[in-house]
C-alpha cells in the first residue's frame, strides 16, 4: 500500500494506536508540528507507537500548547528486529550518542550500556539516550523503537546471563585473525564492544572461558568503538539477522 507523499513525517507516540483511535500530542510534539512544520487541521502524520505498526494519521485539534492526531488506518504492520543486544561501553558524549542511534537503525532489540574495568563513564543519561533510539526510529522507517537499558557492571551482567543467548564477543586481541561467526546457529544473540582502552586481561580471560561467548575479530585493523558497534552489526545482521 502506498502512502501519500505528503505524509512524511514520521512520530513516535506513547498511545495506543487503532482505527478512530484520538492520540493526544506532547506540548514539545505539538510545538513541532504546528510551530515548526506548520501543519494545520486534516494534515496527515505518520505515527507509530512501538506496538501496533505504522499508522496514518491526520491532525484533528491543533493548538499552541497541545493538540490531537486522529488516527486512519495501519499503513504498516509492526516489524520487530531479530533478538539481538547491543552491550556497549559508554565514551564519549557524542560518539554514544551515534552508537546508540546506530543501533536503533541497524536493527538491535536492545541498547544496553556496560562498565567494563576501562570504562570511562560512571553513569550515562539513559532518558536522553532513550530519546536518541525513538528519534533514529522515526527517521528511519522503523516501528519498533529498541529499549536503552540502565548502566550495569559487565560482570553482574555475566554472572546473570539468560539462558540461550549467545554472545559475540568482539575481541580486539583478535585483530587480524579472520572475521568471522563461522556456522553460528541462529537465536537470541547479543554483541559486545569495550571501552577505547580495550578489556582487561582478567576480563578477557573471562569472556573467553564462557560456553555462550564467540570470540570475534572484525578485521586487520583496530577499530574505535563506534565503528566497531557498526561493524559488529552489519556481520551479524549479514550472518545471522533479518538482512538476508
Ligand atoms: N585500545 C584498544 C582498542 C579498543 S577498540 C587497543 O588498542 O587494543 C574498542 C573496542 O572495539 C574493543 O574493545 C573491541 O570490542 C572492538 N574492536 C575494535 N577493533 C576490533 C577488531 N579488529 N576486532 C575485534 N574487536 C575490535
Amino acid at each position: 500500500m502506498s502512502e501519500p507523499r505528503s505524509a512524511k513525517i514520521r512520530l513516535y507516540v506513547e498511545h495506543p494506536l487503532g482505527e478512530g483511535q484520538t492520540v493526544p500530542l506532547a506540548d514539545v510534539q505539538a510545538h513541532y508540528l504546528f510551530s515548526v512544520m506548520r501543519l494545520g487541521l486534516g494534515d496527515p502524520v505518520l505515527v507509530f507507537d512501538g506496538r501496533a505498526g505504522e499508522w496514518l494519521a491526520r491532525v484533528a485539534v491543533a493548538g499552541k500548547r497541545g493538540g490531537a492526531l486522529l488516527c486512519e488506518r495501519q499503513t504498516r504492520p509492526l516489524q520487530v528486529p531479530p533478538d539481538l543486544w547491543l552491550f556497549f561501553a559508554p565514551i564519549k558524549k557524542a560518539r554514544t550518542d551515534f552508537i546508540v542511534e546506530k543501533a536503533a537503525e541497524m536493527g538491535a532489540a536492545r541498547i544496553c550500556p556496560v562498565q567494563t574495568d576501562f570504562t570511562n563513564a560512571e553513569r550515562i543519561r539513559q532518558d536522553r539516550l532513550q530519546a536518541h533510539a525513538i528519534e533514529a526510529a522515526e527517521q528511519c522507517g522503523g516501528t519498533f523503537v529498541p529499549e536503552v537499558c540502565g548502566l550495569r557492571r559487565l560482570s553482574d551482567i555475566l554472572a546473570d546471563w539468560p539462558e540461550g543467548r549467545r554472545l559475540m564477543f568482539c575481541d580486539e586481541a583478535l585483530v587480524g585473525a579472520g572475521a568471522a561467526l563461522g556456522d553460528a546457529p541462529r537465536g537470541p544473540w547479543a554483541i559486545l564492544i569495550g571501552p577505547e582502552g580495550g578489556f582487561s586481561d582478567a576480563e578477557r580471560t573471562r569472556l573467553r572461558g564462557l560456553p555462550f561467548a564467540h570470540p570475534v575479530s572484525l578485521g586487520p585493523r583496530v577499530l574505535r568503538a563506534d565503528t566497531a558497534a557498526v561493524a559488529a552489526m552489519t556481520l551479524w545482521q549479514q550472518a545471522l539477522g533479518d538482512w538476508g
